[in-house]
This record gives structure tokens, C-alpha cells and sequence, in this order.
């Protein structure tokens, strides 16, 4: 057996399509095209990367993105105040605080101010709490883009057996919680987890989301297996995943790469999760998931 390699950049790309045909519809109601509003305050060149991917992708699909750039000095008072002034401006749909922030700033008090309409990357505590008692509103970005591949290929979730290596708030929790919600049977590892191969190896889905490069080999892996690999290390330049592809893709039934499997869905979630905040905001007809 050789896994069929899931293409995150075109499933991303479908996704964008779909998102642009939304502000379309909703520019031809009469209504502004949706806003994301992002707030970077650090000098880290791959956070200025990633925003710049945020705000490309923005363009592409008609979303109009800003970018907030407060001084490198700013106090955790003055950010607050920012993400005040965004969530009480109502042209404003999304807001995204990069992150990290400055050492002297509290970053969890500046995440948690964002009005949880208004809360783009999905990990305000009140969205996260809905998605976990089985009722989501906004879902984190890259375990919804997980998702959207696992949907796209039409592998089985409902009923079948999880897996999920890690237990961030980013990434690993609400991926289970997505999954739960999806009917699979689920077990969440982490760095604690006895005989994590033998846990591993009871997955249909198994989805590593570790940050150690080429961690998860063949003995991880149960023949036909779907593994996600959502890690992203860079490693003498190049990305490497949490996946070692050449042991896993003889034995997996699907295998996401990387670079070009989870990562470009991240961003195009982030669209969807924009789009969905503006039309929940504007009027419930047009996203009844969210009343
Ligand atoms: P994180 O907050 O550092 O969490 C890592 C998790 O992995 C923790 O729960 C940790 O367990 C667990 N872990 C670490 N070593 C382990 C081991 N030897 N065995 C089992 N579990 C182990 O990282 P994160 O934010 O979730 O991100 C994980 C990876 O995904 C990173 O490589 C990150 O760059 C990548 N990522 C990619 C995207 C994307 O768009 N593709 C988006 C976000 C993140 P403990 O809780 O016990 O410490």
C-alpha cells in the first residue's frame, strides 16, 4: 500500500473559492465586504511572514484586511485598549492578535479581550468551551482546516478510532474535541503518554501535532491509517513535519506532506472563520450554524 497524498495547497485553494463566492454574495446584498483586523506587535520575521500570507489571502478572496503594527514597547494597557477600540468598532468582523507578544505584555489577558463575535482565530475561552460541549461556533484554525482535508477525501471519521498527539490549546484539544464532535472514538496523547507507538497504532485517524521533526515512524502507524502531520520545524532551512513520510507512506492509507498538506489550510480557514463572524454579525439568515 502507498498513502494517497492529501494536497492541502489545492483543497486550501477550494476553500478560497468558496469563501470568495460568500463576499460576493454578500457585496451583491448591499453589505461591506467582511474585515480582518490583525495586530502585530512583535519584530519576529515569521510572524511579519505569516501575516503577510494572511493579508494576500484577505486580497484573493475579497476580505478587506488591516493591519495593526502598536510599538514593539507598548504595555499591556495600551494593547488592551487597541483590541477595546476594534471590538467596538462596528466595521471591524475579525480580529486576530499575532502571536507572541512583547516579554511585558500579559498576551493570555490580550487574547481573552477579543469580543468573542469578533474572534477570528476561534481560541477566545467562550468558543473554545462551545466547541467543546458539542455545539461550535468558531473553530481554531488549523484543527478546522484538518478537518476540511479529512471532509474533502472523504475519509471515515464517524465511528472510527482518533488519535491525537498533543494537547495545546492551538492545536491538539480543540482538534479532539472537532473530532468527538464528529463521531470518532478519540484519545488524546501527549509527552506523559505511556507506549505512545501502542496507542498510536490503534488510530484510524492519527493526527501529530508534536513540533519534534519526523517523530511519528512506521511502528506509530496501523495499515491504512490516515495520519495528519501538523507539525512544522524548520530544520537546516527546510520545513520538516512530526511525520517521517519515507516509513509512514508504505504503510498509511492517506498521509498529509509537508510543506503543502495542513499549513496552507490554516490561512484559508482563517478566511472561512472571517467571513462566518461578518455574517453572523450582520444579519443570521446568512450563517443559521452560528445563531
Ligand atoms: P505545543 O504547544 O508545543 O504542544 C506540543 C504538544 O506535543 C504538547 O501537548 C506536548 O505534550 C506534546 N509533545 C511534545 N513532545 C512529545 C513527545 N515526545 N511525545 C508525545 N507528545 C509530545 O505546540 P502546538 O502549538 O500544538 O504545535 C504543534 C506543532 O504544530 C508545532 O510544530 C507547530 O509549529 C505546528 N503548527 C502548525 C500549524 C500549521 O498551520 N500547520 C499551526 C499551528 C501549529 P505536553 O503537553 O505533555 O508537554
Amino acid at each position: 500500500m502507498t498513502a494517497t497524498i492529501i494536497d492541502g495547497t489545492a483543497v486550501a485553494a477550494a476553500v478560497e473559492d468558496d469563501v470568495r463566492g460568500d463576499v460576493e454574495a454578500m457585496v451583491a446584498a448591499g453589505m461591506p465586504p467582511p474585515s480582518l483586523h490583525v495586530v502585530l506587535c512583535n519584530d519576529d520575521p515569521a510572524s511579519a511572514a505569516y501575516v503577510r500570507g494572511k493579508d494576500r489571502a484577505a486580497a484573493r478572496v475579497g476580505i478587506s484586511g488591516v493591519v495593526h503594527r502598536p510599538p514593539i514597547e507598548s504595555t499591556t494597557d495600551e494593547l488592551l485598549e487597541l483590541v477595546e477600540m476594534l471590538n467596538d468598532d462596528d466595521t471591524v468582523d475579525g480580529i486576530l492578535v499575532q502571536l507572541p507578544l512583547p516579554d511585558q505584555v500579559d498576551a493570555g489577558r490580550v487574547v481573552e479581550a477579543v469580543s468573542p463575535d469578533k474572534d477570528a482565530d476561534g481560541l477566545h475561552p467562550v468558543n473554545a468551551g462551545l466547541l467543546a460541549q458539542g455545539r461550535p461556533r468558531i473553530s481554531p484554525c488549523t484543527p478546522a482546516g484538518c478537518m476540511e482535508l479529512l471532509r474533502r477525501y472523504d475519509v471515515p471519521v464517524r465511528g472510527s478510532r482518533a488519535v491525537v498527539i498533543g494537547r495545546s490549546t492551538l492545536v491538539g484539544r480543540p482538534m479532539a474535541m472537532l473530532l468527538v464532535n464528529a463521531d470518532a472514538t478519540v484519545t488524546i496523547c501527549h509527552s506523559r503518554t505511556h507506549d505512545l507507538p501502542a496507542v498510536c497504532r490503534e488510530a484510524d485517524i492519527l493526527v501529530a501535532a508534536i513540533g519534534r521533526p519526523r517523530f511519528v515512524d512506521a511502528s506509530f502507524v496501523k495499515p491504512g491509517a490516515c495520519v495528519i502531520d501538523v507539525g512544522i520545524t524548520r530544520v537546516d532551512g527546510r520545513l520538516a513535519g512530526d511525520v517521517d513520510r519515507e516509513s509512514v507512506e508504505p504503510m498509511a492509507g492517506w498521509l498529509t506532506p509537508v510543506p503543502r498538506g495542513v499549513g496552507p489550510m490554516t490561512v484559508a480557514m482563517l478566511m472561512r472563520n472571517t467571513v462566518d463572524l461578518a455574517r453572523a454579525r450582520r444579519g443570521r439568515a446568512f450563517a443559521p450554524h452560528l445563531a
